[in-house]
């Protein structure tokens, strides 16, 4: 007779790193419970909870990858439902301080759909897993912890309408996004608090749906004009599920699009170049704009702190949380996931701070020191410019400016921003040499 102990896990907010920490856990544990207060599954995908949910999202193609590793057939079945497909640097005109990228394939997949289409097609195949239970509607409470405040045994929800009822559980994960109270209750446990980075930048973006007819693009499936120190102001123009396109306009330190329509037309054609103004000519507005306000990076940097309760792990925005326009946020939370899938592996207890650490050297640091030195490029940026960070400032910029003519370096460019390759790959001689003499 088997007398295994059944084991069980908890994950806090159905959002996309929730779905994806619950995808790997349902691997490890007999029964994996996923917790939302929102009614994720009802007809409303502009949910609530998704604040964000009505602007870009521009899947990175590592985030693509481990979607597809994750969900095997996915991808397929996301074009099938009508997200544009194409290749990541060939099919994308991408513009940086007013000059286009040299298109050329990169052998990155690029897939296009809104915020909702992804995070419901996912959560599909979730949903699926058979041992994964939904507890919509469900707010979280607080943490269940043994007497000596060593262990997290659970955690106290309240579902709608309902008393406040105990979920029992061997590892909680906390996916409850930025506004995540983890930190509150650990230093309510006498674990001190987290230490934290903070980075002010004022980002403000604008987005408005459209109908654009097919020949505007020009063959792409996305025009990207990038933000940059001499215009500091950016957009994106692309094509999404339900036959729709997204325009979403973008400003730093507080130079932020209008949201009346005429307003945010202007914003867009003060562009550094004008390509997204003259395809918004042939098009048809489907809304008004809708504005969102982002002020800070944020990171909670658990991987400093000494001492840590065991059966409790945090992952996704909760940990990290930075400048949306470098899209990085899915993939990042796909990137956790994978950290979160070698430390369960095996079904033992898992070291919460091996966890951490890993997840800071292995998903995060990489994306929070390109977005953090990105951002110091613009003047009103404040922060430390070490020289390192000019030093790298200078080379990204003699890269773009490289890769606007030349189709190798673009190629190898564009594999590092989509994080399939490792940045150390633009200081191969032969590329370097290119880019330097830039
Ligand atoms: C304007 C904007 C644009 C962005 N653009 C991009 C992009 O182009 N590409 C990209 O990769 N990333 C982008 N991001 C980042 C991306 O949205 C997130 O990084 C990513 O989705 C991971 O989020 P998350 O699941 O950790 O948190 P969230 O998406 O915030 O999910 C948290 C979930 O927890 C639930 N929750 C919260 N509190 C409670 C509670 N008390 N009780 C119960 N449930 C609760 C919420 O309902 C929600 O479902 C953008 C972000 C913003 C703000």
């Amino acid at each position: 007779m088997n007398s295994r102990k059944a084991t069980s896990a908890v994950v806090l907010g159905g959002g996309l790193a929730g779905l994806f920490a619950t995808r790997v856990l349902a691997a490890e544990y007999d029964k994996v419970t996923l917790v939302d207060r929102d009614h994720v599954t009802g007809p409303n995908l502009l949910r609530r909870g998704l604040p964000q949910g009505h602007h870009l999202h521009g899947l990175l193609s590592r985030g693509q990858q481990i979607t597809e590793e994750h969900f095997p057939g996915i991808t397929d079945q996301m074009v099938a439902d009508g997200s544009a497909i194409g290749d990541a640097a060939n099919d994308v005109r991408w513009i940086i301080n007013g000059k286009r990228l040299v298109q050329t394939d990169s052998g990155m997949v690029c897939l296009t759909a809104s915020r909702p289409f992804f995070e419901s097609h996912i959560r599909d195949r979730v949903l699926a897993l058979p041992n994964v239970v939904l507890s919509e509607q469900t707010d979280i409470s607080r943490l269940e912890v043994g007497d000596d405040g060593k262990q997290v045994r659970g955690v106290w929800v309240f579902p709608e309408g309902k008393h406040e009822t105990l979920l029992p559980a061997d590892l909680v994960v906390d996916a409850s996004g930025r506004g995540s109270r983890a930190a509150v209750w650990l230093e309510d446990l006498g674990y001190g608090r987290v230490p934290e980075e903070k980075h002010k930048i004022g980002m403000g973006y604008a987005t408005r749906y459209y109908r654009i007819p097919d020949a505007a693009f020009e063959g792409n499936i996305s025009v990207n004009t990038v933000a940059s120190a001499g215009v500091p102001r950016g957009c994106i123009c692309q094509k999404i599920d339900g036959g729709r396109a997204i325009v979403t306009a973008y400003g730093i330190l507080g130079d932020h699009p209008p949201t009346d329509p005429e307003g945010y037309l202007d914003f867009i054609k003060s562009l550094a170049a004008p390509d997204i103004y003259e395809i918004l000519q042939q098009s048809e507005p489907l809304n008004d704009p809708v504005a969102y306000k982002f002020p800070t990076n944020l990171r909670r940097r658990y991987e400093l702190m000494s001492d840590f309760p065991a059966g409790f792990l945090v992952t996704g925005d909760a940990v990290a949380s930075f400048n949306p326009s470098y899209a990085q946020g899915m993939t990042v939370a796909a990137l956790d996931s994978i950290v979160l899938r070698d430390h369960v592996a095996g079904g033992g207890p898992v070291d919460p701070l091996a966890y951490f650490r890993d997840l800071a050297t292995k998903a995060i640091d990489g994306c929070w020191d390109m977005a953090v030195s990105a951002d110091l490029a613009f003047p009103g940026v404040e922060g430390e410019r070490t020289a390192e960070t000019l030093e790298t400032q200078e080379f990204i910029a003699k890269t773009q400016d490289a890769a606007s003519r030349d189709a190798e370096v673009s190629r190898a460019f564009q594999r590092v921003i989509g994080l399939a390759d490792h940045y150390t790959v633009l200081h191969q001689p032969h590329l370097e040499a290119k880019i330097l003499a830039s």
